[in-house]
Parts: structure tokens; sequence; C-alpha cells
């Protein structure tokens, strides 16, 4: 079938200024990305922050532009064969701060209502649409679609944020790092709410957190980012039981509930933390990676097939072990 959303090569780099004389430098945030989703699935993110997570979802919104790549949604090209306006109804984002995306000076109702009213919906239809949403978000249209942003909780907000994505009947939600900044019982409250409203509304996720918990909760397959790449990508039990990329084995074995046998095993990371200004050559990972040998620092390893499963990694010891052989470069 084909996917609902595919990316193709998507690249972000920024032009800075760094170090003690100002040398020109390249922070590449976003490097030759590519990946698809399913309908109906739910696609996380992970890594530490400054890996590209946010810059990914921003391009895919077009809330930034990217320098190269295709963004393919719903088996149309977006910026060509989809204007930017479609793209908009059919591609909804959530952010970490639940602030960000609600005006102050509209109440809840107002907020939610403000998306459809653009697109063309009449002021009571649309205002009948975000009490009816509220509903489904869990909060009473009767208790709060007459207050203001600040006067109700985060978790709430957020559920209003959540209830503002859905008011133009998306089919895609990318949500970027919308519950880090909730209480862990709250978390878990919004993440379930997030579940329910996915099957009730068919919705397809990208859920990007740092949070290896969270993904592992409510993904389907998740995609591991480094440095602005795509390291090991697969589906979650897959990537879980049998991580293949020395990055993804690390950030599991500093989990706080990983199994004390298996951090023993792996060493933690060490070295620097990731800087995406002129990044390492070769692996991305060598400078911070136990098992690197000599072709780790100039050969980079490509994203390679590692069974039938849709496991991939880009690391040339998971490649080796895997017997599968990398093609070579062109
Ligand atoms: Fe480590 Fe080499 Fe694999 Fe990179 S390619 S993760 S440096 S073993
Ligand atoms: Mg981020």
């Amino acid at each position: 079938a084909q996917p609902l959303l595919r990316v193709d090569g998507l690249t972000k780099h920024f032009p800075v200024r760094g170090g003690l004389f100002g040398a020109r430098k390249t922070v590449r945030a976003v490097d030759d990305v590519s990946f698809a989703i399913g309908k109906g699935e739910t696609v996380g993110i992970v890594g530490e922050s400054g890996c590209g997570k946010s810059t990914t979802a921003r391009l895919l919104m077009h809330l930034m532009e990217r320098d190269a790549g295709e963004i393919i949604f719903d088996g149309r090209q977006v910026g060509h064969e989809m204007s930017l306006r479609e793209l908009r109804r059919g591609m909804q984002m959530v952010f970490q701060d639940s602030y960000a995306s609600l005006n102050p000076r509209l109440t809840i109702e107002e907020s939610i209502a403000f998306g459809p009213k653009v697109h063309g919906m009449a002021d009571g239809a649309s205002r009948e649409l975000a009490r009816e949403l509220l509903g489904k978000v869990g909060l009473r249209p009767e208790i709060f679609a007459n207050r203001y942003p600040h006067e109700i909780s985060g978790g709430q907000r957020q559920r209003v944020n959540i209830a503002r994505a859905l008011a133009l009947s998306p089919r895609l939600v990318i949500l970027d790092e919308a519950v880090s900044a909730l209480d862990k019982s709250v978390e878990a409250q919004v993440l379930n709410l997030l579940m329910d409203l996915k099957r009730e509304f068919g919705l397809t996720y990208l859920f990007i957190s740092h949070d290896l918990n969270v993904i592992n909760y409510i993904s389907d397959r998740v995609l591991v980012m480094y440095l602005g790449e795509v390291v090991e990508l697969g589906p979650v039990e897959q990537v879980w039981a049998k991580p293949a990329h020395p990055y993804t084995r690390a950030l599991l074995a500093a989990m706080p509930s990983s199994d004390p046998d298996k951090r023993t095993e792996v060493p933690p990371l060490s070295g620097d933390p990731p800087n995406p200004i002129d990044p390492p050559s070769g692996c991305r990972f060598h400078t911070r990676c136990p098992f690197a040998e000599a072709p780790c620092s100039n050969v980079a390893p490509r994203l390679t097939e590692l069974d039938t499963m849709g496991h991939q990694a880009a690391c040339h010891m998971a490649i080796a072990g895997s017997g599968h052989s990398q093609a070579p470069a062109v």
C-alpha cells in the first residue's frame, strides 16, 4: 500500500559563524533523512536534543524551507502537487510548549474554532465543532469553552492543543515532545487519550520524543536520529529487543528502567555531547562509539536492511554482523 507520508533525502543545513575568529561553519541539522509512514501507523522519532527531530517536524509542516529532499503526502508532492493550504488541513502539529499555539486573548473555544473559520466554516458551526472536540479530549465544554489559556493547567492546555489540531480533520498529526512538559501521571493520561483519538478518528502519528519509555509505549515503528541522520529504524519491539546501532544500545542502556544485566553489558555514552556544527567525518558517532575501528572515521555507513522485518541500521559493525552486505557506494 502507498504510505501516507514519504520523505526522501530531506536536508536542512544552517550556516553559522563559530569559534574565536567567527569562521563560517555549517549546522547539518537534518542530513539526507528518508522514511515513510503508513496509514494508521505511529512512528516515533527518538534522539538527544539537537539531533534534528524538531527540524524534521518543522520541515514536514513547511514551517521552514528545506534545502533538498521530497515530501510526498498522500501520494502528492508537497509544494508542487499539493498547496500549503491543503497541507495544513492534512497535517497538524502539537508542540511541547502548551502556550505556543494558543492566542492568550482568545477563549479556548475561539482558539479551536479559529482554524476551521480560516478555512471557510461559518462562525456558529465552528464553535459547535470546538465544543464537540473539547468533549472528545475530555474537557467538558460547559466548564472549559469560555476560559482563557492561562486559566487552565498544562495538561488541560495540551488537551486543548490536541483538539485544535483535530479541528481541521487532519490525517497526520505530528507530536513534537507534546507530553514532555507534563507530570508523569498527566503524561500517561494524555498518551492514552492520543491512542483513543487515533482509533476514533483514524489518525496517523509522527511522535517525537527524547523519552524512550514514551516512544516504546506509543510507537509501532521507531526511528533513531543522531546528529541530523537516521542511524536505526524498525519495528519498535525489534529495535528494543535487538538494538543494532551502538548509539541505540547506549540510549537503551541508560534508561532508568532498563534491565540491570543489560546495563553493565553496554558502556555508557562517552565523549562530547553531540554538536551538529561540522559533525565528525565518516560515522558521526565514531567519537563516542566504544566499537569504533579504522574505517569508522572515514567511511560513512549507510542505512542498510538487517533482516526482512524492516529493521535497518547505519553501522559498519551491525551490517557486517547481520551478514547483509552493504551495496558499494556509487
Ligand atoms: Fe561505531 Fe563504527 Fe558502528 Fe559508527 S560505524 S556506530 S563508529 S562501530
Ligand atoms: Mg526538540
